[in-house]
């Protein structure tokens, strides 16, 4: 085939996390430290999102991985929760964190993206760790919500100093999947517009101490083999960092994205999209039934690397399910169509693959 050298046919999968933080806010190493843990965890990009500074001059391709810069913002001044990850923006918002509105739209002003950051995070008595829920549900305009936080689920479960031992050394034991209330908010958000998924660790690498207990919960390079965020970009790498931030940022401004727990098992190679009157849509895109249609069908088709369980659902509810590498559905009703995918593993499903949506429209 005749194609530009870096064109991806039609997508290149890359894996990152999009949710850490380094000793330039309460995380626990540098940022080379934290990309060399990226690079041995095999991961393709990450964004670090420290606290309140922004410090583009980490930005930058180091070892196999590339670096970019948000940051992680308290939209609300009052409260300890309602943190928002901005990514791309490229400019210091500090200025503008305090009323959630208003800094949604400057992110967005500015070019960027804003993602609700936890949206339900429980406190955990055992882990001396409060609530960071997110509670302003009436704000518009954010490009996506973290479905899945693995530290956030993980503090979830330390309810007593028993669980946290347990836990601690045996982590796969907790992880469950996304919070049944974060998807059923995402889906509510999904009736009105267009809201992404991204999946992060949370990364710190803090250690818990309690008497003579101390042990660090997690090293960066455990975090980053955990809950990833997968986009579809349009273009190879080329090494410069203007061109391969912009391929991370438009993927995630379009929603070529899904959430997956990779520590269970590699999400590499999932794949979800739409074939309508001979073209063919993917995760992020809108198919928009055509009047003169009538009756044509959406054929779905979602194929996972491994058999699993694969549900497809619609506004919320599972429309069809397989456990197999494979599904496919064919379907003339609108609606908001996104993927979960769960595995069984140590006498529990456990959630595995979560997808941005494809839309239909009605014509
Ligand atoms: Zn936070
Ligand atoms: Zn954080």
């Amino acid at each position: 085939m005749d194609k530009a050298p870096y064109s991806c046919v039609p997508y290149c999968e890359r894996v990152g996390n999009l949710h850490i933080h380094t000793l330039a806010s309460d995380g626990s190493a540098s940022h080379d430290a934290v990309a060399q843990a990226a690079t041995k965890a095999g991961l393709d990009f990450i964004i670090v999102t420290d606290h309140d500074v922004y410090l583009p001059a980490h930005q930058g391709w180091k070892g196999g991985v590339l670096l970019l810069v948000g940051q992680e913002l308290r939209a609300l001044e009052s409260s300890h929760g309602n943190h928002l990850l901005v990514i791309g923006a490229q400019e210091d918002l500090l200025g503008h964190a305090g009323d959630p509105q208003h800094l949604i739209d400057t992110v967005a002003e500015y070019g960027g993206q804003s993602y609700i950051a936890h949206p339900i995070d429980l406190a955990s008595k055992a882990a001396r760790e409060r609530s960071f829920n997110w509670d302003q549900w009436s704000v518009q305009g954010y490009s996506g919500i973290e479905i899945w936080n693995y530290m956030s689920e993980f503090k979830s479960h330390l309810d007593t100093v028993g669980r946290m031992l347990l836990y601690v050394f045996f982590p796969s034991l907790a992880i469950r999947g996304p919070f049944a209330s974060t998807l059923s908010a995402w889906d509510q958000a999904l009736m009105h517009r267009d809201v992404w998924a991204i999946g992060g660790s949370d990364a710190h690498a803090i250690t818990y101490k309690r008497g003579l207990f101390k042990r660090q919960v997690f090293s960066y390079e455990h975090l980053f083999r955990m809950v990833n965020t997968h986009i579809l970009v349009e273009q190879q790498w080329n090494g410069d960092l203007a061109h391969d931030a912009g391929l991370v940022y438009d993927a995630l401004a379009k929603g070529r994205s899904f959430v997956a727990y990779d520590g269970l098992a590699s999400a590499r190679g999932f794949d979800f999209n739409a074939v309508y009157n001979e073209a063919t849509y993917t995760i992020g895109e809108s198919v928009s039934l055509e009047a003169e249609g009538n009756g044509w069908p959406v054929r779905f088709e979602v194929t996972i690397p491994q058999r699993a369980n694969i549900r497809l659902l619609r506004d919320g509810l599972v429309v069809a399910q397989e456990r197999s590498m494979r599904l496919v559905y064919t379907t003339s009703e609108p609606g908001v169509y996104r993927v979960e995918v769960y595995k069984p593993y140590l006498l529990h499903e456990r959630g595995w693959i979560f997808s941005s949506p494809i839309r239909i429209k009605s014509a």
